[in-house]
């Protein structure tokens, strides 16, 4: 038996709650990983909370990504003891997730946990992180530089914004942050912004094409923050849309593509093949102040998720929380 988050649907309604879970209940999988950290992302305030169906089966274990220790494996890539990282592949969504003692995944979703990070520090940076740096990967693919100008980050005081500062800053480019929480300036500041904007700036409906502000924009907010960011991004620029923490609509034109020749970059990190998986936790182990991380890194104990996870989506939760599972 181990301890674990549950989410049942039946006719009682939706519930997540802490529960002892039997091993014999879990998945299928040819690798078994004792789960020492997990976090919570937007996505498993979502699942938690039941505001979106995130989750496809019940009963569910939340949770779309653990750090911990292979207990058995018939994969030819682990094996007991191996330290690994998981991040999306439906797990916390089709597959029982990170939120509980023991998980039983594919050996083929797992990374090998990077030697410079403990597994507390991969899951402080977590599948939000992760998303940060791919989204400034291809930012950097694109071919920007730090000196070509301004990068937006929006939603700056959640975990993707907040990685997405730190890297920024750490890359050297000048990194503006926008947020609902101006009262954050100065820690916003102190993880890699060199400018705050309200996100109010950004949240109405905007022209078709604004001034030419940016040379990049890492987007985890969608709908008119998206459309504004495209339409104030330079001629040539790239934006990286990896959220919707503001919608899921996109109420655009086509005049920032068509008349100022820019891209936009769809991140996504639930099915992102493995190559590219790995190149992004090297370069967070090489990118990320872990010392930075810790700055905006809250800690909780297992039993406490269901409620953080509402307060995640209610915006009340700055930076990334890990969550202690058997650690
Ligand atoms: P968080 O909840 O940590 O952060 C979201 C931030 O967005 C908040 O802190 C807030 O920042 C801002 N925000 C919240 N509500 C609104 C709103 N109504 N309008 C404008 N801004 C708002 O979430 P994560 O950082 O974990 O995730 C951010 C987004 O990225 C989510 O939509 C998530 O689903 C998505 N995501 C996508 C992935 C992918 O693979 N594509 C992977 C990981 C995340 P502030 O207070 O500073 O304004």
């Amino acid at each position: 038996m181990f301890e674990g988050i549950l989410i049942t649907k039946d006719d009682a309604g939706y519930r997540a709650q802490l529960q002892s879970i039997d091993e014999a209940q879990l998945p299928e999988g040819d690798v078994t990983v004792q789960v020492a950290w997990s976090t919570l992302n937007y996505k498993d305030g979502l699942a938690i909370t039941g505001q979106s169906p995130v989750v496809r089966r019940f009963p569910m274990v939340p949770g779309i990504d653990f750090a911990g220790t292979v207990t058995a494996s018939s994969h030819a890539s682990w094996k007991v003891g191996d330290q690994v990282v998981l991040n999306g592949w439906g797990v916390g969504e089709t597959h029982w997730g990170g939120l509980a003692g023991v998980a039983r995944v594919k050996g083929d979703w797992l990374v090998r946990l990077p030697e410079a990070f403990s597994a507390r520090q991969a899951m402080a940076i977590g599948t939000a992180g992760y998303t940060a740096m791919l989204c400034v990967m291809a930012l950097e693919r694109h071919g920007i530089q730090p000196g070509d100008g301004d990068i937006l980050v929006t939603g700056a005081n959640g975990g993707v914004g907040s990685v997405a500062l730190a890297l920024l800053a750490r890359l050297g480019y000048r990194a503006v942050a926008s947020t609902g929480r101006p009262q954050e300036a100065e820690h916003l500041k102190s993880i890699g912004a060199a400018e705050v904007i309200d996100r109010a700036e950004l949240a109405a409906p905007g022209k078709a094409l604004g001034k030419e502000r940016w040379a990049g924009v890492v987007d985890a907010v969608g709908s008119h923050t998206l459309a504004n960011a495209c339409a104030g991004t330079r001629y040539g620029g790239a934006v990286a849309a990896c959220g919707l923490a503001g919608g899921m609509d996109f109420p655009a034109t086509v005049a920032p593509f068509i008349l100022r020749g820019i891209t936009l970059y769809g991140i996504d990190s639930v099915m992102a093949p493995l190559a590219l998986r790995q190149q992004a936790w090297a370069r967070l182990a090489r990118d990320l102040d872990p010392a930075l991380l810790e700055a905006f890194t809250r800690e909780i104990p297992l039993a406490q998720a269901p409620a953080v996870a509402a307060d995640l989506l209610a915006g009340q939760v700055r930076g990334r929380v890990v969550v202690r599972v058997t650690a």
